[in-house]
């Protein structure tokens, strides 16, 4: 049966149809192999009921939609206290990529550029198993499904990898590192490979918008502490050096990956995921911003809006 919801995301794709600025990630070769016209967009209720359209069931990797939840897992290790004292929260202005060290406490300032996500990695427990291996688990317990690790994503960002290598030495150098820079950058590399449809992202989402708890199951993933702290982030620092443009223009907090998806999360209420693999300078996906401000502004989702 249709729903009128159906409908309406179906619209979002066809109003969209005519952007097709943007360049698919060359960063890692073996993402500029991808068909640049695949376009999907999901919406997940807090009650875990899941819309779609467009290439739904398309799976990609999620590279850096997997920063949130990284960091939610080290935030679980340890304390929130303890991971404040290894990365900061202050957005950097500065492109994903960047050698980016705050000059004075000598920490990567956010845990959503990639200075801060690989000292995050290495923050994660992996005392019984590596850590990529149980941010597996975390997706597969958030998703209801088995979630795999595309090889081929990760021998090709490894094989194109010295500039987050070099990055893993610089906070290694700077004392800001718990493993060795090679081994923070494997496992890393991992957590980004893992392959999902925006239908999983989604309910990813829709899990940290219904505070830490996965709609379907009811099991707690995150506490609510944890959630408030992950979310903020997102908001100030997920989208790079765009995130003050996303904050004013499509007002919820979320995170970009270079294949070209995006998670969005409006608390209380819905996990949003598009998907278009043509990233705009700063590395968000083109299209799928476009979809996300049509969303925030046909359903009411920003969140400096009263009523
Ligand atoms: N694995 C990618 C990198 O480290 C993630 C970047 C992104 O998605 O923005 O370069």
């Amino acid at each position: 049966m249709r729903s009128p919801i159906r409908d309406y995301l179906d619209a979002v794709i066809r109003d969209t149809s005519d952007i097709t600025s943007g360049k698919v990630s060359d960063d890692i070769p073996e993402l500029a192999r991808v068909d640049p016209d695949l376009v999907a967009v999901s919406l997940s209720t807090v009650t875990g009921t899941v819309y779609s359209s467009g290439d739904h069931e398309h799976q990609f990797s999620i590279q850096s939609m997997s920063k949130p939840f990284a960091y939610a897992m080290a935030i679980e290790d340890h304390g929130l206290d303890e991971v404040l004292n290894h990365v900061g929260v202050e957005p950097s202005g500065d492109p994903f990529n960047e050698f980016s060290l705050d000059e004075r406490t000598a920490k990567p300032r956010n845990p959503m550029i990639n200075a801060g996500a690989i000292a995050t990695h290495g923050l994660i427990k992996s005392d019984h198993a590596p850590a990529s291996d149980r941010l597996m688990d975390l997706y597969s317990q958030l998703t209801q499904r088995n979630v795999e690790i595309d090889e081929s994503v990760v021998a090709s960002e490894m094989a194109a990898g010295d500039r987050n290598l070099g990055l893993a030495y610089l906070l290694s150098a700077a004392g800001a590192l718990h493993l060795n820079p090679p081994a923070a950058v494997a496992g890393y590399v991992r957590q980004c490979a893992a392959m999902m449809t925006v239908d999983d992202l989604a309910l990813m989402a829709a899990t940290l918008a219904n505070g830490g708890v996965q709609p379907n199951t009811g099991n707690r993933i995150f506490s609510r502490a944890t959630t408030k702290q992950v979310l903020s982030v997102m908001a100030s620092c997920g989208m790079y050096d765009a995130a003050g443009d996303w904050m004013t223009s499509v007002g919820i907090p979320a995170k970009s990956g270079v294949a070209g998806g995006i998670i969005g999360v409006l608390p209380g209420q819905i996990g949003v995921a598009v998907f278009s693999p043509r990233l705009d300078h700063h590395g968000n996906s083109e299209r799928g911003s476009e979809m996300m401000r049509l969303l925030s502004e046909n359903l009411g989702l920003h969140l400096m809006t009263a009523g």
